[in-house]
């Protein structure tokens, strides 16, 4: 019988998931199908719940349910735990369990796809919402001489920074206080670059030897990495091979199979630059 899974999210219905998870179950001969579920706040857990009574296999979650969904599930995997968000839910015997693959899926794609490695570095995290909670434990993975998390409004980066404060050298504060300050890496975890913003950080933060990665990602450049090439940054990057790579890891939790992801990663990059390129 056909396995059914799907993302739920509002709004889903600009996602690549279906065309990343099609490709992956071709790659591995599984037979199953993905859909998308546009679901409101307020039907996000009866829908879920009525996916699985009705034999569903397994779901990504995506805005904004992280956190929600992490209320309803029977079982958390640590890093889930920790992050106390979940981006994929799969069915074990009757229960279910959330994880969350965000993390992973970043340092993949930093470490694997883009080849880049450092020793003890400065790592600047923008954002305090749900993708820098999955971001920071395995950024911390890197083991920074100092990871400084800085957000619009500098109360929730505090509060991220405390919930993780045994776990590294970490700092909290608002985009000013930004100053005059070095990073190796500079990760965009805020949805800025969404709405063709950019996070009101200081210019100095950026140099030719820094690693600028956008989490968001579309058609051309993102106002993040724009915004970082114009002042030379080392790198700037965007997020289609974590997209690809947290699918991955989903993946694998799925169906116990990991797909190669190169393959996809180049199909949906050259989709975007044709996307890029085509007047509209
Ligand atoms: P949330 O809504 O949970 O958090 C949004 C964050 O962005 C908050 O910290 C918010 O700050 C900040 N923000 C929003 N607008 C601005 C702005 N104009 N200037 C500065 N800060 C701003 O979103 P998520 O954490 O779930 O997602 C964040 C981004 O990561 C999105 O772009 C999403 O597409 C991307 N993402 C990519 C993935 C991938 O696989 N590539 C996976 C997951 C996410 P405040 O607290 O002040 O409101």
């Amino acid at each position: 019988m056909t396995a059914t899974y799907g993302l739920f999210g509002y709004p889903v219905h600009h996602s690549w998931s279906p065309f990343i998870h099609g490709m992956f179950a071709r790659q591995t001969g599984q037979d199953m199908s993905y859909r998308l579920y546009e679901s409101p706040p307020e039907r996000f857990r009866s829908e879920v719940l009525e996916f699985f009574r009705s034999g569903g296999s397994g779901v990504n979650v995506t805005l904004p349910h992280k956190r929600i969904a992490a209320d309803l599930v029977n079982e958390l995997t640590p890093r889930a735990q920790l992050a106390d968000a979940v981006n994929t839910v799969v069915r074990r015997d009757e229960r279910l369990v959330g994880d969350n693959t965000d993390g992973a899926g970043l340092l993949t794609d930093l470490q694997k796809n883009l080849g880049l490695q450092w020793s003890s570095p400065r790592i600047l995290l923008l954002g305090a919402g749900g993708a820098a909670r999955g971001a920071l434990g395995p950024l911390l993975g890197l083991r920074p001489r100092l990871l400084v998390v800085a957000n619009r409004s500098a109360g929730r980066a505090l509060e991220l920074v405390r919930d993780f404060a045994d776990q590294g050298p970490l700092s909290g504060c608002e985009f000013a206080r930004l100053e005059h300050q070095h990073f190796d890496l500079i990760v965009n975890a805020t949805s800025a670059s969404l709405r063709g913003e950019v996070p009101l950080i200081p210019i100095d933060v950026v140099d030719s030897m820094t690693t600028c990665y956008d989490m968001a990602y579309g058609a051309g450049d993102t106002a993040f990495v724009a915004w970082a090439k114009r002042l030379g940054a080392g790198r700037a990057e965007q997020g289609w091979g974590m997209l690809v790579e947290q699918a991955a890891e989903a993946f694998h939790l799925w169906r116990g199979i990991r797909p190669d992801t190169a393959p996809v990663l180049r199909a949906l990059r050259s989709r975007a630059a044709m996307a890029a390129r085509s007047p509209s």
